[in-house]
């Protein structure tokens, strides 16, 4: 009885001395981590997953819904992104408006 009380007070002191070492480890990683984000954040502009991007090209003067309009379909190159990161460029008549 007592050889297996001495045993878990042993595993628990162990415990301890393990969480007051790793503590400020964990804490560290953790500010670490938080302070990384803020900075990836505060350069990017947050986007939803749920936004959708558009396509064009660079000398195109419209933006596409679709990869696969028949508008973009002789253009070699064709880029993606979000619509408010489009300036000058307006809305393909051929696959905007199409349901
Ligand atoms: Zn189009």
């Amino acid at each position: 009885m007592k050889k297996k009380d001495r045993r878990i007070s042993d595993i628990i002191s162990t415990v301890i001395a393990y969480a007051v070492l790793a503590g400020p480890v964990i804490i560290l990683v953790v500010v670490m981590a938080f302070s990384c984000y803020e900075k990836v954040k505060n350069t990017l502009t947050f986007h939803s997953p749920f936004e959708k991007k558009v396509y064009y090209t660079i000398d195109g003067e419209f933006y596409h819904e679709s990869e696969d309009c028949p508008a973009l379909e002789d253009s070699e190159r064709v880029y993606s992104a979000y619509k408010e990161e489009l300036t000058g460029k307006t809305p393909c008549g051929q696959c905007f408006g199409r349901e």
